[in-house]
Formats: C-alpha cells, structure tokens, sequence
C-alpha cells in the first residue's frame, strides 16, 4: 500500500514541485536575472554638494534622482602617502578591477601588476564594449577600464595600450595622443594612431555631425586635442556628452552577446579644481542629461543594469557657506563661460574687473573683494581667487583645491541594482557588476 501510494504520488509531487518553481522564478523580480548590459556613468568628482546644487539650480529632480536603488560609496586608495584621498586612477583602478592600489596607477596593483578589468572580463564574453567621455580618452577614468600603466601621466602610452584593447566605441578629447608632432600632436615616437585605428576597421570623426552619420560599425571620435570642452563653453560642432552616449548606445546594441560601456562626466572634477561653480553645475545637468539616456534605454531593455556614480568628490563643494543659512545659484546663472578655459587664459593683474562684468555682468565690486583678488595674484592663484568672489556671493562654499575623502553617491536600475544599495566601498562596484554579468 505505501509502495503504490509513492508510486502514484511522488511524480504527481515532483511535477507540482518542479510547476511551484516555474512560478516562483517567473514571479521573481527581474533584478535576480543576470544583466546583459551593463552602463556604468562615472560622474568625476561629483559627490553629494554637486548634485544637491544641481538640482536647486533646475528646479526639479535630477534623473538620476529617479534610480529604484541608491547607497554611498567609499572612495579611499590604498595609499600610505596620500592617506585617504583618492584621484581618480586609484579610485577608477578599484571600480574597473575591485582592487585598491595607489594614486597615479591605471589598472596596476600596488606592485604594479596589471589587474583584469571589468571591460577585459565583458571582451573574453564575447560582449562589446565602449568609452564615453568629455575629458582626454587617455585621461585616468576612461584609461582604468583599457589599459595598464604604473604611471597616468604615460599618455602617450596609454593611447596605444586602449587602442590595442579594440575597444568597440571610443568617444572624448585628447587627439594629441594619438598624433605624431607634425600632425599637431603630442607623440614624439612618430606612430599616428589614427591610421592605425582606421587599419583596425574604426570609423574616425571629428564633430558632431560627423558622429551623427556613423550608424553601425567600430568608432574612434575624439573631438578636440585635449578635453573636449566645458558644457558652459561647448559649440554645437562639438557633441554633447547625452549625444555621445546615444550613439555609443545606438552602435554597441547591435552586438547579441550585449555589451559594457562606461559613461564618464569628466569635467565636474575640473571645474571643481578651478572653484568654479557654474561650470560644475552645468557639467553636472550636462552628465545628468546623459544619465537620461542611459536610463531611457534600460527602461526600453530589461537586461540592462544602468549605474551611476562618482570616482571621489573634488573641492569640498557645500551647498550654504560663511557662516550663512542660505544659498543663492541665480549669480551662476548670468555665468557666460568657465574660468579655467575661457577666462584665465586672458586674466591679468589689470582686467579682472573687465572680465567678471563680461563674464558674469558683476560690476560692484567691493574694496575686500578687490583686495582678495589682488591677494589671490600675489599667491598665483589669481583664476580661483576671481572664481571665489563669485562663490562668496553664491553662498557655495570650498574647502579644498584637490579633492576629498567624502563618500559619493551612487544609484542602480536594472537586474542586480539592489547590490548597490546602503553603504558600499568602490571595490564592490567591481563586485557587484562582476555577479549582475554572472562573470562569478
Ligand atoms: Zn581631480
């Protein structure tokens, strides 16, 4: 009697069983599937300040506001000279590879060993990859994820390490390292990487509209000789960094196995250094712009895991300062350039004054201001002195012209956001898009 009730019931409860499963996994949210796509938008040096500031000058909620997940990240390099303070090579070596190791290096350990990064591990799955950034293409934050090198300043080098990782898309500034001197670069080894490029099958343009034709295919696009401008300075000849990211986009969706593409704002950080305010805040709306897209295609493709996040945080960047309960952006607002690019290069001891009423319409300056200026020429720091002034009246507060070991922010959509939620450290980024891919 118990022989045949098994016989009868155990494959009547084995096929219930194995329909209770089917259900359970098709009721599971899809953040426990794996990720196909992964976009990963790295907003340099922009930590909480920046994007609180960002906002209050829009007036409503930035994108990246919209994430379903959201947690801090710490940002430290393994470093026992700079202790605690990350750049953005320590910083994006522990992103793009889940290891700490000391400022300047790009995907070495702190023997100066290259460490696997998460575009090599998408290449060996068959997956198609992509660079996106306003800065040089060789600069720390893009290099981290296709080169290694002890040294970020080998440039030079670095171009022809990311070039030979036949990175699909490749889209930012800094054409000077890929040309010979006589061609207007800065390679004194003769190579035109350009060629080559073309050699490897890579369309090479220049401009936005050039950009614009390209619709299938490997792409090399490096707009400017160095950074690609400030968004506050950028002419339409140059694209935006949304325009860059839809054409990555547009380009690697065409592979089947999927693709991992880094998105990187690259400016904050600059404008940051420079204590410009209005600069940083238009290159944080500018980054958001293209956090839209990013999150406009994951909503469109279910398997694609969309984070953002930043490298560290640059300047100490408060929103409310000196001893004030009160923040006032309209002033960056009549901002009509960045005081890195555009101003500083024609700033003198005698036209300060011309250049804050031409650039910002400010014509009242008081006596201290005028002094803090001159002060700020005595010390050569006459560009961040003038910045400064207009950041007094913004109520914006600095508290450093490098950055800090603030945590910074970070935001998840897609399958596996959850991971990045609460408190995390940068390695874990690595981690976290390391298990969404089922690499591990
Ligand atoms: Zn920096």
């Amino acid at each position: 009697m118990k022989k045949s009730f098994r016989r009868v019931f155990t494959p009547i409860i084995g096929i219930l069983l194995a329909l209770c499963l089917t259900f359970i996994s098709l009721a599971m949210p899809a953040s426990e599937a794996k990720a196909k796509n992964v976009i990963l938008l790295i907003g340099d040096g922009m930590g909480f300040g920046q994007m609180t500031a960002a906002r209050i000058y829009k007036g409503a909620p930035l994108c990246m506001d919209e994430f379903s997940c959201t947690g801090f990240v710490s940002t430290y390099p393994h470093d026992p000279v700079e202790k605690w303070v990350t750049d953005s090579a320590a910083a994006g070596t522990a992103i793009a590879t889940g290891v700490k190791t000391y400022n300047a290096a790009i995907s070495v350990d702190g023997k100066k060993r290259p460490v696997k990064t998460i575009l090599e591990y998408a290449q060996e799955h068959g997956k198609a990859t992509g660079l996106v950034t306003t800065t040089r293409i060789t600069h720390a934050t893009p290099a981290v994820f296709a080169a290694h090198n002890p040294n970020r300043d080998a440039e030079d080098e670095i171009a022809a390490d990311i070039l030979a990782h036949n990175v699909t898309v490749l889209l930012g500034g800094g054409s000077r390292h890929f040309l010979p001197t006589n061609l207007k670069g800065k390679r004194t080894d003769g190579l035109n990487l350009v060629e080559k490029a073309k050699s490897m099958g890579y369309r090479y343009v220049e401009t936005a509209a050039e950009m614009a034709a390209v619709s299938s295919g490997k792409l090399l696009g490096l707009f400017k000789a160095s950074h690609m401008s400030y968004e506050i300075d950028r002419s339409a000849t140059e694209p935006s960094l949304a325009q860059m990211t839809q054409k990555a986009l547009e380009l690697l969706d065409d592979d089947p196995d999927g693709f991992f593409l880094m998105v990187e704002g690259g400016r904050i950080d600059h404008a940051c250094h420079a204590h410009d305010g209005a600069a940083a805040v238009r290159d944080t709306l500018a980054f958001d712009e293209a956090v839209r897209v990013a999150f406009t295609y994951a909503l469109q493709n279910r398997d694609t895991l969309a984070i953002v996040t930043a490298d560290h945080e640059t300047g100490g960047f408060s929103v409310g300062g000196y001893g004030q309960y009160c923040f006032n952006p309209e002033i960056l607002r009549t901002a009509k350039a960045s005081f890195e690019d555009v101003i500083a290069p024609q700033l003198n001891e005698k036209n300060f004054q011309e250049l804050l009423a031409r650039y910002y319409g400010i014509t009242d300056l008081t006596p201290e201001e005028i002094a803090a200026v001159r002060l700020g020429f005595e010390k050569k720091v006459g560009a961040i002195a003038l910045a400064e002034v207009v950041s007094r009246r913004a109520l914006l507060g600095w508290t450093s012209s490098a950055h800090t070991g603030n945590d910074v922010p970070i935001m998840a959509y897609g399958p596996f956001a959850e991971f990045f939620t609460g408190r995390l450290d940068n390695t874990e980024i690595f981690e976290g898009m390391m298990a969404a891919f089922g690499f591990r």
